[in-house]
């Protein structure tokens, strides 16, 4: 249709097929579903020793230049890829998608399941609770910090005199005679656990616990984060099974002792209840794009303090099920320098998986703003150089920001698919020119796409293309040995990766190192938290940046997930809501139960 209909109207137009049939048609027995409704269901894990011997298909990550504030289609594009390849070259597809958080779809960014004829249904199911798994990591995110300050308020309150008791069986003892036992003696200021919450509530970025009588004077700050920040969601998209989910929980260190040992959920014993409470968000959600074919949506963890790809137990489930000549096309956050980085050293490094290929997403107007077109902010009208035919600012993004993102995958051996997602006002000059200066740039392959406005059919030619560069032998490699010392890890990826000369440690961050080291955790991957709107730390600094100095100003560690993240600049854990948050616009009609205003 011209004009393209809002999303939820093209999402309700169309009727998806019962989860029941869906399954039944991707191979999957009665068994293994857990229907969540009509529309949705959760999959078993016992599904990847059934299908244990059957080959993987291929995996194709889609990842973006260096976006606008806007956004550049990546979602888009990973679902109108899987509808081309399957209902248009026939082959099996699978699209492996993060959950998103409630936060942005109440504030300013609106929803995440794609757009346009390029979209997962139904999605306000999507957007919203779906199967309760970010509930399930805000439920046991909540009992872990709990935990933390009741126990330090027992010990607290509990007479000294009780220390070094002489009993062996803690079976055996009081409760009181427990925490006076194996004390922790947590150091209230060291606590890094804080709570969450998947609404956008910037005013509990920091607060005061502990003011009621009863608490006894055990006085803190701490603060609240969203709750796809929480170490619990960077560990259900890397957990690779249940046991190791179990694991990885008890590893979380929340703080340490005042002798500076640190204190994890196992310490606490609160490591099998939240287990307990993750037990089915282990599970990935299956859903169905706008043409029908399977999606993954599992797992959403923040791009910038964790990893921000969808979870690997998805990823693994779906290989299988596609088989051998069958593709699995799954997303990562923010731009190829940090999404797919983090994709190829942090997850593919925990799953074992190995891309055949990256589809790198372009538009005519992130170009442009990199090729030096003015600034574009969301609610500001855009200005005319994106509107108007404009080649310089075009080839001036091409040279620039895209050669270096293509270079960026080369670094791993992946081949590159320049995918240019074509808007309304892009002139076919604009659109050659990008394929052909893509091509010279080094990649595979560029193609223009039209799936938003035409759903699969307008990405046939880029599945085609994903198609001929899967199909040749890859040559995969991390970037870095995790062996080598975390400041040589991170300097590797601000030279490599970022185009930076050198990097600057703060003394904190140094010191923070050190501690690291000591402790044992040297060689964990690096997960950098850095803007994505620039290849630099300077989210003004459009194209690729050189010369500059990275400044990493903390470090910071998840051992449960297991990786350190260094620190570029302050990175927000709790978005605000804007003078105009999109919930105004977010209605229900109680006669029809049909929601209005979800984009
Ligand atoms: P990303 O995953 O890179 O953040 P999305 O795929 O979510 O980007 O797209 C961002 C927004 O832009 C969505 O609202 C989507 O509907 C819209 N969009 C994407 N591609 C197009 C297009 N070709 N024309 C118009 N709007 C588009
Ligand atoms: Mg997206």
């Amino acid at each position: 249709l011209n004009p393209v209909p809002t999303d939820i109207e093209i999402s309700r137009a169309q009727t998806p097929k019962p989860v029941a049939q869906l399954a039944k048609e991707i191979g999957l027995l009665p068994e293994e579903l857990e229907a969540y409704g009509r529309n949705k269901a959760k999959v078993q894990l016992s599904l990847l020793d059934r299908l244990h011997s059957q080959p993987d298909g291929k995996y194709v990550l889609v990842a973006g230049i260096t976006p606008t504030p806007f956004g550049e289609g990546k979602t888009t594009v990973t679902v109108g890829l899987v509808q081309a390849l399957f209902a248009h070259l026939k082959l099996n597809s699978f699209a492996c998608l993060r959950q998103p958080s409630q936060g942005p779809t109440f504030g300013i960014k609106g929803g995440a399941a794609g757009g346009g004829y390029a979209q997962v249904i139904p999605m306000e199911e999507f957007n919203l609770h779906l199967t309760g798994d970010i509930h399930a990591i805000t439920a046991a995110n909540n009992l872990l910090a709990a935990a933390i300050d009741a126990r330090m308020l027992h010990e607290a309150t509990q007479s000294n005199k009780r220390l070094g008791i002489n009993k062996t069986d803690p079976a055996s003892l009081t409760p009181e005679e427990i925490s006076s036992f194996v004390r922790l003696d947590l150091d209230p200021s060291q606590i890094t656990w804080q709570r969450v919450v998947d609404t956008n509530d910037r005013l509990l970025r920091k607060i005061t616990v502990g003011q009621a009588s009863t608490e006894k004077g055990q006085i803190r700050e701490t603060g609240f984060d969203i709750a796809v920040a929480s170490e619990i969601m960077a560990i259900l998209a890397l957990a690779d099974s249940l046991k190791d989910m179990k694991n990885r929980l008890a590893r979380m260190v929340v703080g340490s002792s005042r002798s500076g040992e640190p204190v994890t959920a196992e310490d606490l014993g609160v490591s099998g209840a939240l287990a307990v409470l993750m037990k089915d968000a282990i599970k990935p959600t299956l859903m169905q794009t706008l043409e029908g074919t399977p999606v993954f949506v599992h797992a959403g963890p923040f791009a910038n303090i964790a990893h921000g790809s969808s979870s690997v137990l998805a990823d693994k489930l779906a290989l299988k099920l596609v088989g051998r000549d069958g593709y699995v096309v799954t997303e990562a956050g923010f731009g190829a320098d940090i999404g797919m980085e983090k994709f190829f050293n942090i997850k593919c490094r925990a799953s074992g998986l190995r891309p055949n290929v990256m589809v790198l997403v372009a538009t005519v107007r992130a170009l442009k703003m990199h090729g030096g077109g003015p600034n574009v902010s969301p609610g500001a009208p855009l200005p005319k150089e994106y509107i108007d035919e404009n080649l310089s600012l075009v080839a001036g993004g091409c040279h620039s920001n895209l050669k270096k993102q293509i270079q960026n995958a080369h670094l791993f051996g992946v081949p590159v698919v320049v995918a240019l997602n074509v808007f309304k006002t892009d002139t076919q000059a604009e659109i050659d020119l990008v394929c052909q200066l893509a091509k010279e740039c080094g990649a595979f392959d560029a193609v223009p796409c039209r799936h938003w406005s035409q759903g699969g059919r307008g990405a046939l030619e880029l599945a085609m293309a994903v198609k001929e560069a899967a199909g040749r032998p890859t040559n995969f490699q991390f970037l870095y040995n995790t062996e080598m010392p975390i400041l040589e890890k991170i300097r590797t990826i601000a030279q490599k990766v970022y185009g930076a000369e050198d990097i600057d440690l703060s003394p904190e961050a140094s010191s923070k190192i050190d501690y690291y080291n000591q402790q044992g955790y040297g060689s964990l991957p690096i997960c950098m938290a850095k803007t994505h709107l620039s290849l630099s730390h300077m989210p003004d600094k459009k194209g690729a940046p050189t010369g500059f100095v990275l400044p990493i100003r903390d470090v910071r560690a998840s051992i449960g997930a297991g990786f350190i993240f260094p620190l570029v600049g302050t990175m927000s854990t709790m978005p605000g809501l804007p003078t105009r948050p999109c919930f105004y616009d977010i209605d229900l009609d109680p006669e029809t139960e049909e929601i209005t205003g979800l984009f």
